[in-house]
């Protein structure tokens, strides 16, 4: 695994991975337990472009672009990057000054960069046991490494539903170390038994006054038993740099004492967190696998569901109806054996692995607007398959509209964190004056999606904020 992940590493330079490995110390050394003394208003306002005024320009030459819309890739282009922003896409010419860097794609396709939209950057590697257990310093160079692994995967901005990665943001964004974008949501907001809840029955009863829980304590979760209480860990999660909320309206699989069926929150304890979010001019997402919990949260003011693999028509309908967001996954199969053979989180798996077609064909049918991620959880050998992940959807949709679900689509739900999002321009697409987080794949992914499932080989350039963190061209 060092070896595989160290050849992956070899797309950075030799000081850019330096740099990554003596920074991401420091990251870890200042942000996780110093969690609440960073300062948060630096997290929710935009970042600076790390280039200076005299930006650099690099210039793509004879690519053909897939951009991120439409169903095909096009004719000879030429492509420049100023700074973080894409310039210019001309048929024509580009001459070159000294000091661009060019690049010869060779005919080779020029794509958005891919987005995770339901994605835990603290949580992909570490097993549970290790997260509740684990030092934290030691989980956030695991999460550091992992960043820099996804980065290099292609997937060049992950929505962050759940999980302490405040820290890792800004590290990333910093410069600190090598990453996605990270549009972070901060800690799962769960009720006592909720999908998040890991406490152990010997922690009941909480008394009021009472030290959190270490899942608390962490930042991964918090739990909250009324509106009051929702409201004051909601607003701790924006003040802490959330640029949305996630909260758990039913049951989950993972979590010990959260059966599939229930439904968690009131519908005023999810309307104080709609309340709370919208003050701050952003959304709340849930979790949510079956009917009950999709309905009434979209009855409190949410505005997108994770999951919804449990989903009836009827339910599909008022989605579709009132224009809310489906975030959904293709889970694979061999995530089952996370759960060890005939316990109540593997019975919970297999049941919702079982709606996953029939949810998709009712997103299909009601044209609901549907964005894509993993929910990679726990797992680094599964993380290593991301792309695969990706190209299951060609089960459902096109290869056109698989990959465009995960770089137009998926860009625009990211625009739906309004001003608290970190990254304002467009991102997911290749069109002029958007952001410029790119990859060049060595043939069409659009008539071969399996090029996406190996992207060591078949990424041979990959850009992010203008910035080139891989370049087998060179
Ligand atoms: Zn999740």
């Amino acid at each position: 695994m060092a070896n595989q992940d160290g050849r992956r590493e070899a797309g950075l330079t030799r000081r850019e991975f330096a740099g990554s490995l003596m920074c991401a110390c420091a990251a870890a050394a200042l942000a996780w337990p110093a969690r609440a003394q960073t300062p948060s208003v630096a997290q929710t306002t935009p970042v600076p472009s790390p280039f200076p005024s005299t930006a650099p320009v690099t210039l793509f030459r004879n690519v053909r672009i897939f951009d991120g819309k439409g169903d095909s890739v096009s004719g000879p282009m030429n492509v420049q990057i100023r700074g973080s922003v894409i310039e210019r896409i001309t048929a024509s010419s580009i001459a070159p000054e000294a000091s661009y860097t060019v690049i010869d794609g060779g005919g080779r396709t020029l794509m958005p960069g891919l987005i995770d939209h339901h994605w835990h950057a603290m949580l992909v590697r570490p097993t549970v046991a290790q997260l509740l257990t684990g030092d934290t310093g030691y989980l956030n160079l695991m999460a550091a490494a992992e960043a820099s692994a996804t980065l290099l995967r292609g997937f060049t901005t992950v929505r962050d539903v759940g999980g302490p990665s405040f820290g890792l943001k800004r590290a990333i964004d910093e410069g600190l170390v090598a990453g996605p974008r990270i549009l972070p949501s901060g800690a799962i907001i769960s009720v006592t038994s909720g999908h998040g809840d890991f406490r152990q029955p010997y922690e009941i009863p909480r008394t009021v006054g009472a030290p959190l829980s270490r899942g608390e304590q962490t930042g991964a979760a918090m739990i909250a038993d009324s509106p009051d209480e929702v409201r004051l860990r909601v607003r701790e999660q924006l003040m802490l740099g959330a640029s949305q909320i996630k909260l758990t309206a039913g049951g989950g699989v993972a979590s010990p004492h959260s059966p599939l069926d229930v439904s968690t929150f009131t519908e005023p304890e999810l309307r104080a967190a709609v309340e709370a979010a919208e003050n701050w001019n952003t959304y709340v997402t849930v979790h949510a696998y079956h009917a009950e919990s999709i309905q009434r949260a979209i009855a409190a003011g949410v505005k997108v569901i994770e999951h919804g693999h449990l989903m009836d028509e009827a339910t599909a309908k008022l989605i579709a109806d009132n224009g809310i967001w489906l975030s959904t996954q293709t889970f694979p199969d061999e995530l089952a054996e996370a759960f060890p053979p005939g316990s109540f989180e593997r019975i919970k798996f297999t049941q919702v692995v079982a709606g996953t077609d029939t949810t998709l064909r009712l997103a299909k049918k009601y044209n609901i607007k549907t964005a894509w991620g993993t929910d990679i959880l726990f797992s680094a050998s599964l993380a290593r398959r991301h792309g695969e992940l990706l190209a299951k959807l060609v089960k459902w949709y096109t290869p056109a509209e698989t990959l465009v679900m995960a770089t137009g689509t998926n860009g625009q739900l990211l625009a739906l964190s309004g001003k608290r999002n970190p990254y304002p321009g467009r991102l997911g697409v290749v069109e002029e004056g958007a952001l410029a987080d790119l990859l060049l794949v060595d043939g069409d992914p659009i008539a071969n999606i399996k090029l996406i499932e190996d992207p060591e080989r078949n990424f041979v350039v990959i850009m992010k904020d203008g910035r080139i963190y891989k370049n087998l061209l060179r």
